[in-house]
């Protein structure tokens, strides 16, 4: 039983905005430390300073926040296994590599741009790919071809060289298990001798991401499926250094909704969805991606949703908060292949947090977003709006679609289709006789009106669908919403009766017209 504390990172470039998938991985990190009382730490990849983006990393911690992902241990947050940015852990990676050089596992290598495109281009004339490795490291020019002297003269004259990882001279199987898919098997003869130390002297992502682990003390390396072909390389380097291999599990992709392969910005353009956590401007061309902040997305139901992408309980239940989710979360129920992303369940697990909270809690964030809409909206009448509307909608901001639901101003875009079908020649009388009676509620709440409602069609020998409809669409302009009771009572009656009068006039033009 391996008792080794669980510490987790994750370890993002800062060359973008975070895509969903990566969220992904953040939130099964987190969920993985928190099931095992564990540490999870953020880690910032910038030793690629040319693809490095201005506000990408500030971007990644907003994203995290936003998502109520808490970080343990990292960047901002601090740790004593700092620093936790790479471009600040130089000294690491060159006395890490310094060790693989006296070791023998590493190499020094001269070839120049120009000659390794040579080299390049005469294996494709043999119709071969040029791999720099054992079987072909000899013919090129590096400290294991080149003599001691030769090395020499080239350093002392400041040429410049790039550090490679000597595979094993003779094929080997590296053997490791990953805790999602098992046992793995490779030969170290299909990797490549790959680049340790470029000719700047800074790490590629491959020495900084083993020596950072190591020195973290990470116990479970857990990332996207995309870095499973790096493994057998970065177990090599583990055993090379003699460190222990923490534990691997690599995550499957994420799917268009389609079915057919990864899931891409160009598909959340195509589909109108967004792939980011919160909206990116790109500081290049200042192009904003939108995000699933800025739609309107509960957090807790864009992380619910990210959850189920590649994860299962092992039943039915769908709807998880962090909490119970760091309660069950386990390696082994999550998915070997791709997790198809679909819009509408996005959208189906907004509903579902929106119906859970109380119209109250939700009246403050919705005036908000009223007044942003430069509408005054007090707290009451926000509190009633969601009474009625909350089942009806996916997101808060759809009520504005319902632009009669508020007091003022009266409507005035009548569904002329329906008008047309429903409005029959005798229909203003009914609504005539329907306001008389409406005069006469007392009190004027929804179960009075319901139950003088119903009265009134008894005595006057007509159907539901003959008054209702009409007084619907004089009050709403509209064929669809609440119920017209609960809508009266909260209109209140001169309101009512107003856009009743109104609503017959505008409708009778129609019909006119
Ligand atoms: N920096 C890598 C990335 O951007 C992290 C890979 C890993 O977790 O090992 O995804």
């Amino acid at each position: 039983m391996n008792t080794k504390k669980v510490r987790v990172r994750f370890a993002p470039s800062p060359t973008g905005p975070l895509h969903m998938g990566g969220v992904r991985t953040a939130l099964y990190n987190y969920l993985f430390a928190r099931a095992h009382g564990g540490v999870f730490i953020l880690r910032i990849e910038d030793t690629d300073q040319t693809r490095y983006v201005e506000g990408a990393e500030d971007y990644v911690r907003e994203a995290l926040k936003w998502c109520g992902l808490d970080i343990d241990e990292g960047v901002v947050a601090g740790g004593e296994f700092g620093p936790y940015r790479q471009s600040e852990r130089n000294d690491f990676y060159s006395e890490a590599v310094k060790l693989l050089l006296v070791s023998g596992y590493a190499y020094m290598a001269f070839d120049t741009p120009d000659e390794l495109d040579a080299l390049r281009k005469k294996a494709a004339s043999e119709k071969n790919v040029f791999q720099y490795d054992a079987l072909t490291r000899m013919n090129c020019r590096n400290s294991l071809s080149l003599n001691n002297e030769e090395v020499e003269r080239l350093i002392e004259s400041g040429t410049p060289y790039i550090v490679r990882f000597k595979t094993p001279d003779v094929a080997e199987d590296i053997v490791f298990r990953d805790e999602i898919r098992g046992e793995i098997c490779i030969s170290s003869q299909v990797v490549d001798d790959k680049v340790l130390v470029k000719s700047d002297g800074l790490p590629t992502y491959h020495l900084a991401n083993i020596v950072d682990d190591h020195k973290m003390d990470i116990s479970h390396v857990i990332r996207g499926e995309e870095w499973l072909p790096s493994a057998p390389l970065h177990v090599m380097l583990y055993k090379a250094f003699g460190w222990e291999v923490p534990k691997f599990a690599h995550l499957p992709l994420i799917l268009k909704p389609e079915g057919n392969g990864k899931l891409s910005k160009r598909d959340g353009d195509a589909g109108g969805f967004p792939v980011f956590p919160i909206e990116w401007k790109d500081p290049k061309n200042g192009n904003i991606s939108s995000g699933y902040r800025e739609q309107g997305y509960d957090p807790r139901a864009f992380l619910n949703m990210i959850l189920m992408l590649g994860w299962n309980p092992g039943d039915e239940r769908e709807m998880f908060s962090l909490e119970d989710a760091a309660k069950i979360f386990s390696l082994e129920r999550v998915v070997k292949s791709g997790a198809r992303f679909s819009p509408d369940k996005a959208r189906w697990y907004n509903e579902q947090y929106l119906r859970q909270e109380s119209p109250a809690k939700l009246a403050e964030p919705f005036v908000k977003l009223a007044l942003d809409r430069d509408m005054a909206l007090n707290i009451k009448d926000a509190e009633e709006i969601l009474k009625m509307m909350l089942d009806r909608i996916s997101f808060l901001k759809d009520v504005f679609e319902a632009q009669w639901i508020f007091k003022a101003p009266s409507p005035e875009d009548y569904d002329t289709e329906m008008v047309r079908k429903k409005w029959k020649p005798e229909t203003a009388s009914y609504m005539f006789d329907l306001k008389e009676m409406l005069e006469t509620v007392s009190p004027f709440n929804a179960t009075e009106i319901e139950s003088r409602f119903k009265r009134h069609l008894e005595e006057k020998e007509l159907g539901f669908g003959q008054v209702l409809l009409p007084f619907r669409l004089a009050l709403t302009a509209s064929g669809g919403g609440p119920s017209m009771f609960d809508f009266a009572e909260y209109l209140g009656l001169e309101k009512t009766l107003e856009r009743l009068t109104n609503g017959v006039d505008e409708i009778e033009k129609i019909k006119a017209a």
